[in-house]
């Protein structure tokens, strides 16, 4: 995964809902049979290792993708980020206002 595709910074999750402690962005390779490979994205807390949803994005590595193709993989790779992130935060019971 390529992190320059990456524009959204850290400080936008919230601190884990469990224990306090930071959370973190992670993904791990999914080679599952049934669909294309891809990544699935999640927010892990480092402390009590809290996880959020898995969000799945297909990034098929092929050098015949057309440009249209790439553009939409990094679309859905973001979009699959965004909404791990947004998943991870509405568990957040703490208030800040
Ligand atoms: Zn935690």
């Amino acid at each position: 995964m390529n992190i320059d595709h990456f524009i959204m910074t850290k400080e936008l999750l919230k601190p884990c809902p469990f224990c306090g402690g930071k959370a973190e962005e992670s993904s791990r390779y999914d080679s599952d049979d049934n669909r294309p490979d891809g990544e699935q994205l999640f927010i892990e807390c480092s402390d009590c290792c809290a996880k959020s949803a898995e969000f799945y994005a297909v990034t098929i590595n092929d050098i015949h993708l057309t440009p249209i193709q790439r553009k939409e993989q990094k679309d859905n790779l973001l979009q699959a980020r965004k909404d791990s992130i947004e998943a991870w935060n509405k568990r957040c019971r703490r208030k800040y206002h």
